[in-house]
């Protein structure tokens, strides 16, 4: 084993992780992930203000329901016995917004607005990692929240996936840490849970599902070996790939 598979003192199969040819699978999250998230939240806010300026009442409607749906699904989270269907219904009640118009801010908001400026954030060395795993024939698959075509087709980064499970999907219907998800992205692929590795941005949502489900787990913008229940911390992409020999 090279000595690059290691954070700290600690090597990668001894923290469970397959590496180099034993992985034949990878699967990421997709926001946080895949892209730098506080750049977009910051270039949406900056609309967001400047549609204040000119409307200043139904842009502060439309915050409140942003801000709810937002909520909604870190309620809806750690609720199991409730679908992901509850989102907006939720965001409604608590904003007071109309289902309609509601849906109409949540698709014009976080859906549509970030869909123009992702391309400009894409991770540093995630095209090269998606790259050099499809040369090696590990296939990959994406688990997101949100809906995810647009998003990766505006990343560029569709062509590279071959499975795309989301909270939306008739077949999953909650949120992580539910390991529903993952597990269903798996078996899509075809990919053993001891050869698979999931990549994700948040311990307590990625690095919890990834318990749950039974796979690897590595947390994306955590310092070099910090560790959690089921996760591993690496603070950037190429550290992972050094990590994982890929
Ligand atoms: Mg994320």
């Amino acid at each position: 084993m090279s000595s690059t598979a290691k954070i700290g003192r600690v090597s990668a199969p001894t923290l469970g992780l397959p590496i180099g040819a034993q992985i034949s699978g990878l699967i990421f999250d997709l926001d946080g992930t895949l892209y730098l998230q506080p750049p977009v939240r910051r270039a949406i806010l900056w609309r967001l203000l400047r549609a204040g300026s000119v409307r200043p009442i139904s842009t502060w409607r439309e915050w409140q329901v942003i801000r709810h749906y937002r909520r909604a699904q870190e309620h809806l989270r750690h609720r199991p016995e409730h679908s992901a269907d509850a989102q907006l219904p939720l965001a409604c009640e608590w904003s007071g917004e109309q289902p309609e118009s509601a849906a109409k801010t949540i698709a014009h908001w976080m859906e549509d607005t970030p869909l123009e400026t992702l391309a400009r954030y894409v991770r540093p060395g995630v095209v090269d990692l998606l790259e050099s795993a499809k040369k090696r024939g590990i296939r990959l698959g994406l688990v997101s929240d949100y809906p995810a075509t647009k998003k990766l087709l505006a990343l560029g980064l569709d062509t590279y996936f071959s499975v795309v499970v989301t909270a939306q999907d008739n077949r999953v219907g909650v949120f992580k840490p539910s390991p529903k998800g993952l597990i269903l992205a798996l078996a899509d692929l075809g990919v053993e849970l001891g050869s698979a590795v999931y990549i994700g941005d948040r311990p307590s949502v990625d690095g919890e599902a990834a318990q749950r489900a039974g796979v690897a787990g590595v947390i994306l913008g955590q310092p070099l070996g910090r560790a959690g229940k089921g996760w591993i911390g690496v603070p950037d992409v190429p550290s992972l790939r050094d990590l994982l020999m890929i």
